[in-house]
């Protein structure tokens, strides 16, 4: 039985080495002791997310009651822990002084038993499963039975494999290449069965256990979410057209939320955009496809809008209450109807589409959606047929439209060119909110001003580039109080520093050069156009995607001053 203590020894030495080939050597060598079931779980854990996508529940398990489980293990203060926290910027590594300082009574056991690693995930998975009255306690209980048995370095990573920041460097790129490594087969052929299953950590196991021959028999698996292919941004249906080769299929860029449709003998689930099972919040998608699809079993995508009385699609915030506010759902269902379209279709009837071309699969789907409603396509080869569509697509209040090549095969997780998103409006980017603070006048009780950050794709951390006050409605901004107050970790004076956790899309005048932040660039008038819970942190816009906006400015702005 390897211990948990060894996959945090392994952590450590993760993390003080920035070389890929050797990220990949030594997981490797970690993976290569472990069982079949120890793979699987070491490798959920390593990657900070321990419960498996597409498991009916999420571990949810928020930061405020992990700390408040810390403080009182060590009795200590929030603002003992805010001290050391300030030092780290990392949870973690806080709670791993903490524990050094201050180390939690040990409970007495007749036989004192290091914590495994399948002990440890089975924990979470315990702690995932604790839902309805009386969870917090359950999940504060097991947290706290665990951290009870735990030296302080094991704490430092129990903490950060609950809270998903790992910080190593090691994601699922490097495990592939590790997993190939550890059990000597090609790394193409474990990035397709990851790519095709959509679980790194099954792919392991199965590596583990049945060698090449198992990994070449993965496919799409019914209730088993594949992670979606993805867009990139095209300035102009003129050069999506050209990207094409001329000929390109166009549909409307729906303003709602994406979904992964999963179908088996009559029992329907539905996952979103990341892979989390999102089926109690839309009772009425369910029923829709359980009483029209017409096949036994299926894996189908679309967009899920909100409608309003008179039948009119809805902007994506009114959908997002749908997907928060679960306990309520019927009331919620009865305010904000919604409509599903349906626009790809990646499995059928134990046949796998994801290798066919876009048009094939545009057929089969066509063939078994009985009444549910596909989104409308057409195929354009000039710039008058497509500009027209997407005229159309804007005055009808849609987003833009989405460009995909006749010929492309489904790319899971990939964000390529057969995709090209073209949007009507400006530039926006996707940040995160790193602190908050209070407002003034009738605002004093609520964080309304917001830091924002953008990713750093070389430490993982964010670095702030602007603050907005702008953009949210006052009820929004009630409840971005209470999120970012589960969020807090310090406070200076009005400031609340929150963990990285919330993403919004944010709408702006124009990128400056900025010395007083430490990424050197400030977005101007800054404004929130949306919060996206359809985001996670790791999916921000980068530093250096906003020196590229600030880059393409300065190149608009010559090309201006010389005409
Ligand atoms: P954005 O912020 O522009 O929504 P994103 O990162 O969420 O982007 P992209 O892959 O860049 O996702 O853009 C495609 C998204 O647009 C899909 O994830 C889906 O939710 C939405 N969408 C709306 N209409 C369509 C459509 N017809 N085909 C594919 N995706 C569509």
């Amino acid at each position: 039985m390897v211990s948990f203590e060894q996959l945090c020894e392994l952590c450590e030495k993760l993390e003080a080495t920035s070389s890929r080939l050797m990220l990949a050597r030594l997981v490797a060598d970690f993976l290569r002791q472990c069982s079949p079931e120890e793979v699987e779980a070491s490798v959920r854990l390593i990657l900070g997310k321990p419960i498996p996508a597409g498991y009916l529940r999420a571990l949810e398990v928020s930061y405020s009651t992990i700390l408040s489980v810390v403080l009182r293990l060590t009795s200590s203060t929030k603002q003992e822990f805010a001290k050391i926290y300030n030092k780290y910027g990392d949870l973690g590594s806080a709670v791993k002084e903490l524990f050094e300082k201050k180390p939690p009574p040990k409970q007495v056991l007749l036989v004192e038993q290091p914590l495994t690693i399948l002990e440890v995930h089975r924990q979470l998975m315990a702690m995932a499963d604790a839902v309805g009255p009386g969870s917090r306690l359950r999940k504060e209980r097991i947290l706290a039975g665990l951290l009870t048995r735990s030296t302080p370095l094991m704490a430092k990573y129990l903490v950060k494999a609950i809270g998903g920041e790992m910080r190593h460097g090691v994601r699922e790129g490097v495990l592939e290449e590790a997993i190939a490594k550890a059990f000597a087969t090609s790394p193409e052929l474990v990035r397709r069965a990851h790519m095709l299953s959509g679980d790194i950590a099954k792919v392991a196991r199965i590596a583990r256990e049945r060698g090449e021959a198992g990994l070449k028999k993965m496919g799409p698996t019914v209730f088993s979410p594949l992670r979606p292919m993805l867009a990139e941004a095209a300035n102009s249906v003129d050069d999506a057209l050209t990207t094409h080769g001329g000929k390109t299929l166009l549909e409307y860029k729906l303003d709602g939320a994406r979904v992964q449709i999963h179908v088996k003998n009559g029992v329907v689930r539905v996952f979103s955009r990341h892979m989390k099972d999102v089926t109690e919040s839309l009772p009425e998608v369910v029923e829709m496809v359980r009483n029209n699809l017409r096949a036994k079993e299926a894996i189908l995508e679309g967009e899920v809008v909100g409608v309003s009385r008179d039948g009119k699609l809805l902007p994506f915030q009114y959908l997002m209450r749908r997907f928060r506010r679960v306990q309520d759902i019927e009331a919620v269902a009865k305010q904000i109807p919604v409509k599903l379209f349906l626009f790809d279709l990646l499995y059928v009837d134990g046949e796998s589409l994801i290798d066919q071309p876009l048009t094939e699969r545009r057929k089969r789907l066509e063939e078994v959606a009985g009444n549910l409603s596909i989104i409308k396509q057409i195929a354009a080869s000039s710039s008058d047929e497509a500009s027209k569509f997407f005229e159309e697509a804007v005055s009808e209040g849609h987003e833009g439209l989405v460009a995909k090549q006749p010929t492309s095969p489904y790319t899971p997780g990939i964000r390529g060119k057969k995709w090209l998103k073209i949007k009507k409006t400006p530039e926006t980017l996707d940040l995160v909110i790193i602190a908050a603070e209070y407002g003034h006048g009738y605002r004093h009780k609520w964080l309304s001003d917001y830091y924002l950050a953008a990713r750093d794709s070389e430490t993982g951390g964010f670095v702030q580039v602007g603050k907005t006050f702008t953009g949210l409605t006052d009820e929004e901004i009630e409840e971005m109080t209470k999120r970012l107050l589960e969020l807090e970790v310090s406070r200076r004076g009005r400031v609340v520093f929150v963990q990285p956790k919330v993403v919004v899309e944010v709408a702006f005048a124009e990128i400056q050069k900025s010395p007083h932040y430490k990424g050197g660039y400030a977005l101007r008038f800054a404004r929130i156009t949306r919060i996206r819970d359809d985001k996670e942190p790791e999916e921000a816009d980068t530093i250096e995607r906003v020196r590229e906006i600030f880059e393409k400015q300065c190149g608009r702005s010559k090309e201006s001053s010389s005409t």
